[in-house]
């Protein structure tokens, strides 16, 4: 394997640990983040700027690459930084005030290759990724980390690619019928009163 590629995409072991399995998809998503970063000369986000819209769904799998995305990027879901499109597809766009949008895509010829490592055999028969032998995981990440970028990547600058942050609010009213704390974009009026929105839905 080239020690340059290993070492700029391994993701470190909190990652790992954080994800709570080792799998070769986190790390994908890992190395996703850290290109994209370099693609628009930034570092991981401390704040809440960086904005990253990723084209997965739910129910199928692979979906571990976004918990890679966020180790990255520090683009994450508590930050309110990362959303799915739902789309089934694994691919991510990347967003930055200022700069022109990028969306990194897993080639078809990669995810094909990819699908023949023995990894993949145990997931098919049912294998949880934490009860894969270690060898088998560590051979598919491995095989990832040894791809070059082009092969395993497609890159597309997306210069009409628009995001409008959601305005921020520190204002909260209580909810008139439940009387729990709602912040202001979220809140409802009902008879003049202020109501959260699953109590708005109850009064319908
Ligand atoms: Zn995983
Ligand atoms: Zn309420």
């Amino acid at each position: 394997m080239s020690r340059d590629l290993k070492d700029r995409y391994a993701p470190p072991a909190w990652a790992f640990a954080f994800h709570g399995h080792r799998c070769p998809f986190m790390p994908l998503g890992y190395r996703m983040g850290v290109m994209a970063l370099q693609h628009l000369a930034l570092e991981r986000d401390l704040d809440h700027t960086l904005h990253v819209i990723c084209e997965l769904g739910e129910g199928h799998p692979q979906t571990c690459l976004m918990d890679g995305i966020q180790a990255a990027t520090g683009a994450t879901f508590g930050k309110a930084l990362i959303e799915k499109t739902y789309w089934g597809k694994l691919a991510a766009t990347f967003w930055y005030p200022g700069k022109t949008a990028v969306r990194y895509a897993l080639r078809p010829s990669f995810l094909d290759a990819f699908g023949a490592q023995e990894f993949f055999a145990w997931r098919k028969r049912g294998s949880e990724p934490s009860a894969i032998p270690a060898d088998v995981t560590d051979a598919a990440i491995a095989w990832t980390l040894a791809q070059p970028d082009d092969a395993v990547f497609a890159i597309r600058e997306s210069p009409d690619f628009s995001y409008q942050p959601p305005k921020g609010s520190f204002q909260r009213a209580a909810c008139s019928v439940c009387g729990e704390y709602v912040f202001e974009r979220y809140v409802r009026i009902r008879d003049g009163k202020p109501v959260c929105i699953p109590c708005a839905e109850q009064m319908g």
